[in-house]
């Protein structure tokens, strides 16, 4: 069952692409297992998949000690300035970075175990009281301090859509986060250069591929059904 859930989840980004002719190739699957036990996580990684997220970071601490570095792990759920240390141990890209002392935080705990973080900042495109997330107006000067962080590498934006029946009304939400990262990196004078935009999940990937993701985070999609 997760093997054909994946196959299909892999056609239908491959069908995505092909609407806006973009290569599918650019588009990084994260299979996000934070339902899935690790037998099931075993399954996907013979299935070929290579990235894992998970939202919760003592369940992924878990997982990765039953399963290790076969793939890369991805934080992708709000995390607490407390967890850092055993975040940055294990993930090697971190989706949620909402605050200064969050990026703090974790630039401290990885300059101690001598790393240079992957991050990508969450932004909440949709202004949503209940989603975290820095708001859209506020990114540039958050870059600018987190700048001062020598262990952390800033290497694109995140966001989570609204819930709605229709995934067409959320297209607004991606288009703002591509132009958003199009729009940092076109600041002269700046060597930014961000690249990944994470954003589409099982009810909206599609349009998010439309609208330029080049990361997209699918749970139930791969792992419904899945025994
Ligand atoms: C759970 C989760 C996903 C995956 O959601 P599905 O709808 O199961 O595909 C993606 N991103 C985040 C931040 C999540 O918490």
């Amino acid at each position: 069952m997760i093997a054909d859930n994946l196959e299909s989840v892999r056609r239908r980004i491959v069908r995505s692409c092909e609407r806006v002719s973009r290569s599918a190739e650019g588009v990084s699957l994260v299979c996000v297992t934070k339902e899935a036990d690790v037998d099931a996580i075993r399954t996907i990684l013979s299935l070929g998949a290579t990235e894992i997220g998970e939202n919760r970071v003592q369940d992924a601490v878990l997982k990765h000690k039953a399963v290790g570095n076969m793939a890369a792990w991805h934080m992708i759920g709000h995390l607490q300035t407390n967890k850092a240390k055993d975040a940055v141990k294990i993930f090697s890209l971190i989706h949620s970075v909402d605050s200064v002392r969050l990026a703090q935080e974790i630039d401290k705990e990885a300059k101690k175990i001598g790393k240079v973080q992957d991050v990508l900042i969450q932004v909440n495109t949709s202004g949503e009281k209940t989603k975290f997330g820095i708001q859209p107006g506020a990114v540039l000067d958050f870059i600018g301090e987190m700048n001062l962080y020598n262990n952390i590498s800033l290497k694109g934006l995140m966001t989570i859509a609204p819930e709605v029946n229709d995934p067409e009304l959320v297209r607004p939400y991606f288009k703002a986060l591509r132009e958003l990262r199009d729009k940092i990196n076109s600041i002269p004078n700046t060597q930014y250069s961000i690249r990944i935009l994470s954003m589409g999940m099982t009810d909206d990937f599609e349009v998010a591929i439309e609208e330029g993701s080049n990361m997209v985070r699918i749970g139930r999609a791969i792992f419904k059904n899945a025994t």
